[in-house]
Parts: structure tokens; sequence; C-alpha cells
């Protein structure tokens, strides 16, 4: 289990039920393994089943597994090996509950929620405050009601305290939070329960989808759209795909929740709006056309809040590693002809590239737009933006929350209590700050260097910068009033969707067609090797394999937008069909040793 190897076949003097977990050696190693099935013996020498286990998989997990190693690209092993087998002997103790039932759902809610269990995928779009975790509580406790049981999965679990505890005070010994930052001791105490059936709620990450449920009856992916889903290791799955997946192989509701689906979800499945937080309350926005800084105008409103003895975020887009061209006096920047997507600079060559198609220009020396000299690619980082401001604010209590500096959970709790105990003045921080934490006394949020993500080579770029800013903005003027300072040349897009994420949806729709998911399919493979010509040498080969495939597209392929990680060279191919079975015919058919590959990809570096 767990390794790249296909099937083996071994003997034992007992017949053993498929699924059942046992120990067998491999190339002379005690390893585990799983039985799929019973074979006639063949004519080859066979080894011995070394020991059985108490631990078995059921059919629908092998079944998922053999689903995710196809799709995926990993092998049968690697597949199961995310999965917690079930115990044979763990006693299904059958709970008296009394869960008394405490949450009262509005009318809007209730309404929703009708809409949801009316449909077997469906999607929750409501704006942050609009009362989505309710509607969620109310959906687990019915499922409670008819002994099933919920999957509630969210990004980095560890990250949400305020979730968790809500969870906790509610549900009580019936949810469990699971997550990698489990304790040991918490971890057993959470597996014992999730054994012997107590757990009727099991919330957490990505990996919480392959626990060993009995009576499933509910997932619920809260934060859709968030990239955590996506594994960026064998098998590269994506857990909202895999949940939509098992919702159809139990045959159960999955419900999907987002203030800004993304637009995969909002065109493939029903949804129902809920708009409006409880807290009405007045945000204003304010546009300044600057490149990644910080300008007198924001230092001047980050001192008024300090004055007013108010709290303020300033969030930095996350660190990428590329770098693009803009012009500093008119906001212009560099496209691919052919993608749509921004141009990065190349470290050797000074050009500027597409890292879809490869197409490349040299680096302008003045602004094609305007004639500016003023061109520039700097990038300002969260620990330098806290010193300047330190600098510029010594009265202000600056703290950096970020992952460098936020590496625990406890680190986190601390840090969330001094802001919210007005200890701390001014939070910086990346995508860390938006994630669903509550901030009461925030009146001031800056956004910097918005153009940076709207710029990104992908084609997810525009998804990605206007969903931040709104849950950005949305951590601010819970109480009462705010400002939303942001940083961008780009006003006319982001004032235009920023109330209104549906006609944005709409309006990607047209950009999307005939070029990207959800309407076509992609497949990004890689190619990494110490020695450079190995990994072009291998890239070349299969690309020259992939020309004779029919129903697929070669978009692009050359050196990686990153061209070296860990001592490695890089190298890739980016492919593109209608259909995903087209690709992974063709993929089967052409990969190499070297290829590792990535379906549905959303990282482009
Ligand atoms: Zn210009
Ligand atoms: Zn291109």
């Amino acid at each position: 289990m767990g390794s790249p190897l296909e099937p083996f076949t071994y003997h034992h003097s007992n017949i053993i039920d498929s699924g059942t977990k046992v120990s067998v050696t491999v190339r002379n190693r005690i390893s585990n393994g799983v039985i799929l099935s019973q074979t006639e013996k063949p004519d080859f020498d066979t080894s011995e089943i070394l020991e059985i286990s108490d631990f078995y998989f059921e059919d629908k997990q092998i079944e998922l597994a053999r689903f995710i190693s196809t799709y995926y690209f990993s092998s049968l092993g690697e597949a199961l090996n995310l999965m917690l087998p079930f115990h044979k002997n763990a006693a299904h103790t059958k709970k008296e509950l009394n869960l008394e039932i405490k949450i009262k759902l509005s009318n809007k809610q209730e309404k929703a929620l009708t809409f949801l269990q009316k449909h077997k995928t469906s999607l929750l779009f409501g704006d942050t405050g609009s009362g989505k975790t309710e509607i969620y509580m109310k959906y687990f406790e019915l499922m409670i009601s008819q002994n099933r049981r919920s999957i509630f999965l969210m990004p980095e679990i560890s990250l949400t305290p305020q979730m968790n505890t809500r969870l906790e005070e509610h549900f009580g010994e019936l949810v469990v939070i699971w997550h990698s930052k489990l304790t040991p001791l918490q971890k057993r105490k959470a597996q014992e329960k999730i054994f012997s059936g107590e757990a009727m709620i099991v919330a957490g990450p990505r990996s919480t989808l392959f626990l060993p449920l009995k009576d499933l009856g509910l997932i619920v992916v809260d934060e859709e759209h968030d990239d955590s889903y996506k594994s960026s290791s064998r098998p590269r799955y994506n857990a909202r795909d895999i949940a939509i997946y098992m919702g159809k192989i139990y045959d159960i509701n999955v419900v999907l929740g987002s203030a800004t689906p993304s637009l995969s979800s909002y065109e493939k499945f029903p949804h129902i709006r809920l708009k409006g937080g409880h807290v009405k309350s007045h945000k204003k926005f304010i546009y300044e056309q600057s490149v990644e800084t910080l300008t007198p105008l924001i230092l001047q409103y980050l001192r008024e809040t300090l004055e007013k003895k108010e709290q303020s975020i300033v969030f930095l887009p996350t660190r990428a590693n590329f770098k693009y061209l803009i012009c500093g006096d008119c906001g212009h920047t560099y496209e691919c002809v052919f993608c749509s997507v921004g141009l990065s600079i190349h470290q050797n060559s000074r050009a500027l590239k597409c890292h879809y198609c490869n197409f490349t220009q040299a680096i302008p020396q003045v602004c094609s737009e305007c004639g500016s000299g003023n061109l520039t690619s700097s990038r300002l980082g969260t620990a330098e933006a806290v010193k300047n401001i330190s600098e510029e604010l010594p009265e202000a209590n600056v703290e950096q929350f970020d992952r460098d500096v936020i590496t625990t959970s406890s680190k986190l709790k601390k840090a969330l209590k001094r802001f919210n105990d007005k200890e701390s003045d001014i939070l910086v921080g990346t995508q860390m700050l938006s994630k669903g934490h509550d901030y009461h006394g925030v009146t001031l949020a800056v956004v910097l260097g918005m153009d940076n993500m709207l710029n990104m080579p992908d084609y997810r770029s525009r998804e990605k910068a206007l969903s931040s800013l709104i849950q950005v903005s949305g951590r601010s003027g819970r109480a009462k009033d705010a400002l939303v300072l942001v940083q961008s040349f780009n006003e006319l897009f982001f004032s235009e969707y920023i109330e209104n994420y549906e006609a944005f949806l709409e309006t990607e729709k047209e950009y999307r067609k005939g070029l990207y998911p959800p309407y076509k399919k992609l497949c990004r493979i890689t190619f990494s090797h110490k020695n450079g010509i190995k990994a072009k040498e291998e890239m070349q080969k299969m690309y020259e394999s992939l020309l004779h495939c029919i129903n697929i597209e070669i978009v692009g392929f050359g050196k990686c937008a990153i061209e070296r990680v860990a001592n490695k060279y890089r190298y890739e191919i980016l492919l593109r069909s209608d259909k995903s079975t087209d690709l992974i015919k063709a993929i089967k058919m052409t990969k190499n040793q070297l290829a590792e590959i990535d379906m549905d990809p959303l990282e482009f570096n």
C-alpha cells in the first residue's frame, strides 16, 4: 500500500474477503497490502500472505480508490493509502441521541435548506454573514435524527478556531474535528469515536473524506472555491470534486457552499442565492492607482484609524513565484495574445513569456500604452510591510499574520485574541487574513497589490482576485461602517463586480468558453530531473508521441515558470480537451517514467 507499484498475486490457505488489510513481503520487506480479488492459482510461484488484520476497506472505498487512481494517475495503492479502513470488531453502539434542537432558521434560510435537500448536488451561494453555517448545522441535525452521518469539509481546519467552537458547543460529543495537527492522544480519541460510530459529524480538511464512516448521509463542502482542496502531491485529487463523485456512489446529497463560488460549480449545479448579512453595515470602497507599495495615502488612512483607536487589516496577495511587468504610471500590463493570461518576466532570457503556450516577447523599454519609462516589477513582502508601517507609525502595534509567523493553531488563537482584545492595532497578512475569522473592531481594510493577482499567469486570475477582495472586505465593518482601500489600476473591473459576483460569473463564462474549464478539460504534465537535458528530452519524447493522439490539443510545452525546484530542472506540457476520457487515453498511451500528471491543474508555476 502507498507504493507506486501495480497489484501482485499472493496465496493463503484460507479464503480472505476482498478489502481486508494484510501483511505481505514486497522485495524482501514486510509491507501492508489489501486483498483486491481472488484468482485461480497462477502458473508462477507466489508467496504467502503473512498476516490478516482486523481492518478492511469497504467496496465503495475500493471503488473510489480505483476512480482516483485512474483519473488522477496514481497507483491503486497510493489511492487506497489516502483512506482509513474500517475495524472489524468495532462495536457500533447506537447511542441514545437527545439533541436539543436549538437552531432556528429564518424563512430565507428555511427555503434554502429545502432547496438543498431537493437536489443531489447543489450550490449554496450565500454572502458572508448570510447564515450559511446555521443552514449546514440544521442539515446535520436532520441527518442525526435519521441516524445518518455527515462530513463537513473546510479548508485548513486548524485555522478556523471559531467554527470549531461553534460546532463543539452545539453538537458536543457527536462531532469530531479532524486535522493533521492533532496530537497523538487527540488523534486516538478521534479515531475511537469514528470506529465506534459515536461520531455523527466529522469536520475537517480534505483527508476527512476518507475516514471510515457508516451510514453516510451528507457531505458539505464549505468555501468550495478554495484551492487548498486540491492536493499538491500524488494522487493530485481535488477534494471538492471527489465529494461530488462520492455523492454519486453513496447516493447521498452534496452541498457546496461559498460567498464567491467557482465558475465551475456555478455552471454545473443548481444554486440558491442567499443575500446580505445579518448585520447591515456600510462599506465604502476607495481605489488608489499605484503599484504594490505603501503610499502616503495608505499610511494616512492607517494613521487616522489608529488615532480614532480603531483597527485595520492590511492584505497582501500570496507571494507568487513569478514577476510581471507593470507600468507605474498607467498600470498597463502585458498579456499573451493567444491565451489572455499575464506574461511573466523570464529570469535569464530578458523576455516576457506566456507559460501556457510559450509565446515570448522582448522586455519593452517604454510602456506601449502611455510611453512612460517607469516599468516596474516590484513586489512587497509581508515582513517588509510590517517593518515599514511600524517605522511610519511607531505608536502602533503591528502584527504579521501569515504562514511564516502563524505556524501553529495555538499561535493563531493567541494572535486573534490579542487583536480582538485590542492589544494589537494592525494585522498585516496574506490569504490567512481572509479565512473566516471574525475581527470585531476593524474599520479599515487596506488591500495592496490587487493587480498582482489580476495579472497572474493563470486562467482563473480574475476569479481569484475578485473573490479575494470580496473575502477580505467581508472581514471589516462587522459592527460599524468601514472603509476598504484598494490599490489597483483596475477600479472599473473591481467596482463593477464587487457587489455583484453573479454578474462577474456570467461575464467570465463568455471569456472561458472554448478555452478553459469548466468548458474544456486541462491536464498539465511536468518533468523534473537533476539533469536538465534529461528532463527536456523526456518532455520532447512524450510531446512527439502526443502529437499522434486524437481529440486532444497540445496548448504549449517548454520550461516551467519556476525553472528549478529543489535542484531539479522542470519542463512541462499543457493539454486541453473536451473530455477527460480522451486526455486519460492519450496520457496512458504516451506516459513515461518521469512524467508527473496533474489532472484539472490549479497551479501553473
Ligand atoms: Zn503606461
Ligand atoms: Zn499564451
